[in-house]
């Protein structure tokens, strides 16, 4: 379908809408984990993109990092040291894992990006935890407005809520067309889709999706029918994974990646004093690995695998993750024993060095399911 050929274009960090923000003198804030809260940035007239790395090795970055740093980390550091971030007027990191953490420093010093803010986001929930961290995010409002000399209302909060809202309930009505057999999207369209969600102005997104939902009931040429997969993990910054399991037979109809539900599945209430929602909604979103505990997660997986009638589960671990490699094998052995389910547990570089033996391993799973 041509429209969804639209999306995957945007995924760059050079596509047609940042080009045209940046025309207009607006700036671009570069952002790492997924619980960076756009909604200030956007209301700020900020633009807030996800920084995804890139399939290079990364040879610069090798220079400043040993060897068991995660790749997609390094990836993205590798692309800032060699001046291709350029269009960022700031990046910003969470405290998420230590690859992150840490790396940060690197950012701050040898890269060209002329502002970074660190957000130190708790790793639990607790009330404390929830003072603590809308403290951190006023803090973080207020760096905002001083280093671009923006204004954010409490009106302006509130718009991007509805906007950012708006397109998290548009992701779902996307995720909602994978649960036929077969699905009216495959896994790599609504990847790159939700991708390109975190790449350009919302508003803009929300036009594309509607667009999209009310023309794909007429699609034609259907994804295959196949083993239907939830895939797991923490990054994915492109569909060439999901491109690779959808040509050996799996139909991959559902996810729990922090560039895929994980990233919009929850709301910000609407109504409510802006800031204090806003906090609720990350901390309290569907955790990634880093957050304590698992448990909460391993629900939203076993949700899913029933609300998309999972056959089997794909968990790729990036390696040198320490948080998902953790996790990992535990989730393996609840699906199996709970669930009934097989899982395939794999590990993976971003820079897709051994993608010859994944596709293997990976074919060699989906004939097992169809036996
Ligand atoms: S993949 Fe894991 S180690 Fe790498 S940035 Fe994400 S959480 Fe950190």
């Amino acid at each position: 379908m041509e429209l969804l050929e639209l999306f995957r274009p945007l995924i760059s960090a050079d596509n047609k809408f940042i080009r045209e923000w940046k025309s207009r003198n607006k700036p671009v804030l570069g952002y790492a984990c997924s619980y960076t809260p756009e909604e200030i940035v956007y209301a700020g007239g900020i633009l807030p993109i996800r920084v995804l790395g890139s399939f290079e090795p990364p040879k610069l970055a090798d220079i400043y990092l040993p060897v068991n740093v995660c790749s997609f980390a390094k990836s993205c550091l590798d692309r800032a040291l060699k001046e291709e971030y350029s269009l960022l007027d700031g990046y910003v990191v969470s405290n998420s894992c230590d690859n992150q953490n840490k790396i940060y420093d690197l950012w701050r010093h040898c890269t060209a990006i002329p502002r970074t803010y660190f957000i130190n986001t708790p790793h639990s929930i607790t009330e404390n935890a929830l003072k603590f961290f809308c403290k951190e995010l006023e803090r973080f409002k207020e760096w905002l407005m001083n280093s671009f000399k923006s204004e954010i209302s409490e009106e302006n909060l509130k718009n991007a809520i509805e906007t950012f809202n708006e397109n998290r309930r548009l992701l779902r009505q996307l995720y909602e067309l994978r649960k036929p057999n077969p699905p009216l999207v495959s896994g790599s369209e609504a990847l790159e889709i939700v991708l390109s969600s975190m790449m350009i102005p919302k508003n803009e997104h929300n036009k594309l999706l509607h667009e999209l939902l009310d023309g794909i009931e007429r699609r034609e040429d259907l994804p295959k029918e196949g083993e239907r997969l939830l895939v797991s993990g923490t990054v994915m910054s492109n569909s060439k994974i999901l491109r690779l399991i959808e040509g050996v037979g799996g139909c991959v109809v559902a996810d729990d990646l922090c560039t895929g539900s994980r990233y919009f599945w929850d709301l910000v209430k609407e109504n409510g004093e802006p800031m204090t929602t806003i906090t609720e909604r990350y901390l309290r979103k569907i955790p990634c690995p880093f957050m304590y505990s698992s448990e909460e997660r391993f629900k939203h997986v076993r949700e899913m695998v029933k609300l998309f009638d999972v056959e089997g589960v794909l968990i790729f671990s990036l390696k040198s993750c320490d948080v998902y490699s953790f996790d990992a094998p535990l989730l393996a052995e609840e699906l199996r024993e709970n669930e009934g389910l097989p899982v395939l547990c794999l590990e993976w570089e971003h820079t897709l060095s051994g993608i010859a033996q994944l596709r293997t391993r990976i074919e060699a799973f989906i004939e097992m399911l169809e036996e």
